[in-house]
């Protein structure tokens, strides 16, 4: 296709592209008039030479413009709250209800697992029965009702980006700032939020494996929204190490309950859930954050926040088992070969490790013990595994036990 090859070329050259250019280009992938080896050139020259921030928007946008955009103008204000991607991260399932309590509106499409992170998506369906797909005057009938909702991207959100992901996954070609932007981007701006809070994560255990390219991410994604006229607002969150210390989703769906119901208080995911939440109630309210923290935190220690999600999870016909949920005996304790202090995680690896478990059955996964900084010695439980069997269990420990070093 002769547009095709002329924009891959001004990308190589970077001359100026328009809109219009872009929409053509991305209509011709999406209704599948070019094939992956014809499209792939295009993006290795994003890859390789980048876009400026006028045709980074353009290119978003014409992703965004390959689906719908959900209307959400009956609900005046909506919030979003994104994450780039961690292990462990499990921010979202407590950070709605607790917007939902104190009025920030929010209606939340989450991604399933993408590579080494789990999917929001994967976790809202440990609740048996969950609908996490609605059609959207249900969602916003829903909104209306409990203040929020979380389902999963639906297959009119963006398509352009699934066919480009799986693309760039394919080929090695997930690990670049432009492409993550657009590719979060169009999504982002696709549902229809009037304000966004993405948590950029950085460190071994993310996309972005320094704070300056966080930084950087957190730049393109901003330029992007200011020319869409959405406010962004960025959150930078160091993965360093798993973020709770369930992985898998029904692991981590415990944990979000144990978070509302203020256990495993002051841990790295509670903190992280108060702080994102009163981000984005400071946002939506124009408060202080001194004021919103107060407020946030006064819903999550009076349990309303907990109650909020309950009555979420049945509206979209959840059974309320797992709140009462306790932990199964594992298949597999894995104790500290040695004494000494937890130094390093090799957090994607972990990820990696689990996802292989907890793609056989979302039951499986592993719960972690030890954080950076903890002293450990050989009675010190680092892992519960939960698997198939032992020998999966075994072969797990330790491949684990080669992503963490104590000294
Ligand atoms: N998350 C996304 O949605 N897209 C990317 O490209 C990377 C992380
Ligand atoms: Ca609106």
């Amino acid at each position: 296709m002769e547009i095709l090859e002329k924009v891959t070329k001004k990308v190589q050259n970077k001359q100026n592209i328009s809109q219009q250019e872009f929409d053509e280009v991305i209509s011709l992938y999406c209704n599948n008039q070019v094939s992956d080896e014809e499209f792939l050139p295009f993006i290795q020259a994003i890859y390789y030479f980048g876009l400026s921030d006028k045709e980074l928007f353009y290119l978003t946008n014409s992703m965004q413009k390959s689906g719908a955009t959900l209307d959400l103008s009956s609900l005046g204000q909506v919030v979003d709250k994104h994450s780039t991607g961690g292990v462990s991260d499990t921010t979202t399932i407590v950070v709605a209800p607790i917007c939902a309590c104190l009025g920030t509106k929010m209606l939340k499409l989450s991604g399933k697992a993408l590579g080494f992170t789990g999917g929001t998506a994967d976790k809202l369906e440990m609740f048996e029965g969950y609908q996490t797909e609605l059609p959207l005057d249900k969602a916003i009938e829903l909104v209306k009702q409990n203040g929020a909702c979380m389902l999963t991207t639906s297959k009119d959100i963006a398509p352009a980006d699934k066919k480009i992901y799986a693309l760039r996954d394919k080929t090695g070609l997930v690990d670049n700032i432009p492409l993550i932007a657009s590719s979060i981007m169009s999504k982002k701006l696709a549902g229809g939020a009037d304000i966004i809070v993405i948590d950029v994560k950085y460190g071994n255990g993310a996309f972005m494996q320094t704070k300056k390219d966080a930084k950087k991410l957190a730049k393109k994604m901003k330029a992007i929204g200011k020319n869409a006229g959405k406010t962004i607002v960025n959150v930078l969150t160091k993965s360093n190490q798993p973020l709770g210390y369930n992985i898998g989703p029904k692991l981590e769906a415990i944990e979000a309950i144990e978070i509302l119901k203020c256990r495993k208080y002051n841990s790295l995911l509670y903190k992280a859930c108060i702080h994102l939440a009163t981000v984005c109630v400071k946002l939506d309210k124009k408060i202080s954050y001194h004021k919103a923290k107060n407020m946030v935190k006064e819903v999550l220690q009076n349990g309303s926040a907990l109650q909020k999600l309950k009555d979420m999870v049945a509206a979209q016909g959840g059974k309320p088992d797992l709140f009462e949920q306790s932990y199964d005996e594992p298949t597999l304790v894995v104790k500290s070969p040695k004494v000494g202090k937890v130094k390093k995680y090799n957090t994607k690896e972990i990820g990696n490790i689990v996802g292989s478990l907890s793609r056989q059955n979302p039951d499986y996964g592993v719960v972690t013990f030890a954080k950076i900084g903890c002293k450990v010695n050989k009675d010190t439980t680092l892992f519960n595994i939960y698997a198939k069997d032992t020998s999966t269990a075994e072969l797990t420990a330790l491949k684990l036990l080669e992503c963490i070093e104590i000294k």
